[in-house]
């Protein structure tokens, strides 16, 4: 207790003489043939940190002091309290301290993280961001095991090991997040379905490291020899999309291709119903998003008049009639809007019905890049993961990055 109390009054002394000016920070720069750190973000918006280990040595980046305690040691940061004390000081984040083990792992409500952990002070927030900066590889050993399953086929594991390291690549030398956000983050990218879905040190298997031992340092690249950022989902329900029907966004080298292969899939398919009254909400909600047309005027009462032209499966775009008024629907837009449990997929036809309408879907996830049940199904084919990554990213080949 005495040494934690002891360890606040050094924490708030240090953090009270924190200099506001921008933080250092000490992004890396990928040297060719060396295998990359990544910063991956763990926890957001905590309010206290707890990091236990052995032989634990903490610095502070703050005044740049360090110090090692021998044993086993927990250490507690105290956002909430630091927050209270310099709310509306911090313009962006800052990078409070960084802690490593004599053991090379780190706990972290019973989870073990191999390489340092990094926490963060949010920009204008009272919570701390939490990060792991771990060597590339052993952060793919473990992502295989969330993003895929350990007992896949290697072959499988080795395609999406080298997908995986694309998408990560990509995003620590573009420095996307940071770009995003206008000042460094610290993190490369997050552990969640918005990017990846990362492990930790006792999700890796014999497997796993294998698979990315024996892709080490390959990713893929376009015909001009440039990274892009290679996308991956769980089925795509009979077709693949390029990112630019399902986002805003266009990245050059991307193809569509036929792929039968997650068809057998037991939960390929999905309906949902959603009511006259959920639907015009999303229309409020497109209409505020600039969306739809101006001149559509989403207030009236004859929502339930509207007629819809018939829809496919491979359809992007929904017309819809209201009168003799046409307008469009982006089916990516009733995906935002509906969320991810309701539209599990971008592949579905759209059909009125007295109530309302009727999505009748399939496959899971964006569809855009590999399917991944695909990917499990051709690797039991017998296909090696090189000839899995041509099929569904045709334009793209293998490079050996390190
Ligand atoms: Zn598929």
């Amino acid at each position: 207790m005495m040494d934690y109390l002891k360890y606040c009054l050094v924490l708030n002394l240090v953090l009270s003489s924190v200099s506001y000016a921008a933080p250092v920070a000490g992004r890396r720069l990928i040297k060719r043939k060396m295998q990359p750190h990544i910063n991956v973000l763990i926890g957001k918006e905590l309010e206290s940190v707890l990091i236990s280990g052995f032989d634990l040595k903490r610095k502070f980046h703050t005044n740049k002091s360090t110090k090692q305690f021998k044993g086993r040691k927990s250490i507690k940061f105290n956002c909430l309290g630091f927050a209270n004390k310099n709310i509306g000081r911090l313009n962006k984040p800052l990078l409070l301290a960084s802690l490593k083990s004599g053991t090379g792992l780190l706990t972290v409500n019973r989870n073990k993280y191999q390489g340092e952990l990094l926490v963060v002070a949010s920009h204008n927030e009272s919570s701390c961001d939490l990060i792991n900066q771990v060597p590339l590889e052993s952060y793919l050993s473990s992502l295989l095991a969330k993003e895929m399953n350990s007992s896949w086929h290697v072959e499988a594991l080795k395609a999406q090991a080298v997908a995986a390291r694309s998408y990560a690549i990509h995003k620590i030398e573009s420095q996307q997040v940071s770009r995003g956000y206008g000042y460094d983050v610290f993190y490369d990218l997050e552990s969640s379905e918005k990017h990846q879905v990362a492990g930790s040190f006792l999700d890796t298997t014999r497997k796993t490291e294998f698979a990315t031992r024996s892709t080490r340092g390959e990713v893929l690249v376009d015909n001009r020899g440039k990274l892009k950022p290679i996308f991956f989902h769980a089925s795509c329900g009979g077709k693949t999309l390029k990112p630019s029907q399902v986002w805003a966004n266009k990245v050059y080298g991307y193809k569509g291709v036929p792929c039968r292969y997650c068809l057998t899939n037991k939960k390929r398919r999905w309906n949902k119903e959603i009511s006259q009254k959920r639907f015009n909400g999303f229309l409020r909600w497109a209409k505020r998003k600039g969306h739809l047309k101006k001149s559509l005027s989403v207030g009236q009462k004859s929502w339930s008049q509207v007629r819809i032209a018939s829809d496919r499966f491979r359809n992007r775009q929904i017309r819809m009639y209201l009168g003799r008024k046409q307008f469009i629907i982006e089916k990516n837009h009733l995906r935002r809007y509906f969320g991810r449990v309701v539209m599990p997929s971008n592949f579905f036809k759209f059909v009125k019905t007295k109530h309302g309408y009727f999505a009748k879907g399939q496959g899971n996830g964006h569809g855009v890049g590999m399917c991944q049940v695909g990917a499990f199904a051709l690797a039991r084919r017998g296909w090696g993961y090189k000839k899995i990554l041509a099929h569904y990213f045709p334009n793209f080949r293998l490079k050996k990055n390190y």
